[in-house]
């Protein structure tokens, strides 16, 4: 049978590019789980994905409850759940206050992380469910949330701290907005949250893996120095980044590539590695990439859990 993969975030960017990678295979029913439907819908019209492959379901991020009607949505459809494509993000570099969720934590983090946390955690029976021969949780993090890397050494820096601002809920009014509990700095908030996705791929590892043969892994596709990601940033970084991308770090990809090593990572025989961190060399060969220390902190991430869990109303 076809494999069934919800990928967040698939109305543009690389969530989009890679919808299109799995569905022209032919191989994949790819569950777009967007935020706006039209957009969606629109998007996936314009790549031409034929409409028997694809089926687009409404998730805000921003929005536990809705995350909430998004897994029954899915369950209605009857479909089993083969891969989850953890995508989506909000970026906010330019943002001189925090602005919030629907329960009122920090966008980038409530979005990026919490979203994601709480999806995949509902999503994570109708997996073990799945009699797919290679099932598997793809996170998507970034190189600018590792700090052992030149970009993840821009300032600022991501740093959760103790995780004091995310353990008294990130609510901006009466306790700090930044997980960390820092003043809140917008590009700061997004790598904070990039390392969140990291940490938490590994503790679903640590926790799940064994138990129910699920590969988790995450990945850094490179810089797509084109997509809607910097759509708030200053105009003249807007000019400049891609071909400071391009000609200067070399680190540039294009969205189709990006999108292909997502789906590499979604759906290649070859890359079934659980607990694994994802990278491509120059010639565009994977290879397993070391996180930095922070992202790699099996503590850290044990209480990243266990906050999270209380946060979003598991625990
Ligand atoms: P885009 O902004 O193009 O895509 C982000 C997607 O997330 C959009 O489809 C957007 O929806 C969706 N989204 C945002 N907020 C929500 C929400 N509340 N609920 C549901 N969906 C939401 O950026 P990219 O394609 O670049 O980003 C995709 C992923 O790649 C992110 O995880 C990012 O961190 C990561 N990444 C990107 C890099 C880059 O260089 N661009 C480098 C490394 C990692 P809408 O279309 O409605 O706006």
């Amino acid at each position: 049978r076809k494999g069934n993969v919800i990928i967040t975030g698939a109305s543009s960017g690389l969530g989009l590019a890679t919808a299109k990678a799995l569905a022209e295979t032919g191989e994949w029913h790819v569950i777009m789980a967007c935020r706006n439907f039209l957009k969606a819908e629109r998007a996936a019209k314009s790549f031409g994905i034929t409409k028997e492959n694809y089926t687009v379901l409404h998730l805000d991020l921003a929005s536990l409850d809705s995350v909430r009607q998004f897994v029954d949505n899915f369950h209605r459809l009857g479909r089993p759940l083969d891969v989850l494509v953890c995508n989506a993000a909000v970026y906010q570099p330019t943002a001189k206050e925090p602005s919030f969720t629907a329960e009122g934590f920090e966008l980038s983090v409530g979005t990026n992380h919490l979203g994601h946390f709480l999806l995949a955690r509902l999503l994570l029976d109708d997996m073990k469910q799945s009699d797919y021969q290679s099932k598997r949780l793809i996170i998507v993090g970034s190189i600018t949330g590792n700090t052992n890397t030149l970009a993840g050494n821009v300032p600022p820096k991501a740093n959760l701290g103790d995780l004091r601002g995310l353990a008294a809920g990130l609510a901006g009014l009466n306790s700090s907005s930044m997980i960390d509990g820092g003043e809140f700095d917008g590009a700061k908030a997004y790598k904070d949250s990039k390392v969140c996705n990291m940490l938490t791929m590994q503790e679903f590892h640590r926790r799940y893996h064994e138990e129910t043969g699920i590969a988790f892994a995450s990945l850094y596709p490179g810089c797509i120095a084109t997509t809607g990601l910097f759509r708030e940033h200053i105009p003249l970084f807007r000019l400049l980044f891609p071909p400071f991308q391009k000609y200067i770090t070399k680190g540039y990809v294009s969205e189709e590539e990006a999108g292909k090593r997502l789906a590499q990572v979604a759906s290649d025989p070859s890359l079934t590695k659980s607990g694994v961190y994802w990278s491509w060399n120059k010639n565009s060969a994977s290879f397993e990439n070391q996180l930095s220390k922070e992202a790699s902190d099996a503590e850290k991430a044990r209480r990243l859990w266990e906050i999270s869990e209380k946060l979003v109303g598991l625990a």
